[in-house]
């Protein structure tokens, strides 16, 4: 499981100012074996952290895409791709 060993101080700021590299979820502070440890809260098995700032700026990015996209592409507002669309999608993107 994916952890980042650190002091409470720096933790209480990882909670706060940081999201899940993988996902961008909400991280969260766990005790176990006598150390603190901060992972991702939905624990989706990513490494690593980005800064809230970052996170807020991409979603809002990706918001004004989809405008875009929505606005010359009237066809396509509102609609939603299917399970493996969405899968297609990622692997031709991301190789997930
Ligand atoms: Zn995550």
């Amino acid at each position: 499981m994916p952890t980042q060993k650190t002091n409470g101080v720096f933790n209480t700021t990882l909670v706060r100012s940081y999201r899940c590299a993988r996902c961008w979820g909400r991280l969260i502070e766990k005790y176990a074996n006598g150390l603190y440890s901060v992972q991702c809260a939905k624990n989706c098995g990513g490494e690593g952290f980005l800064t809230e700032h970052y996170v807020m700026e991409r979603k809002m990015v990706s918001a004004a895409e989809a405008a875009e996209v929505e606005a010359n592409y009237p066809q396509l507002a509102g609609e939603r791709m299917s399970p493996d669309e969405l899968k297609k999608a990622r692997r031709s993107l991301f190789g997930e």
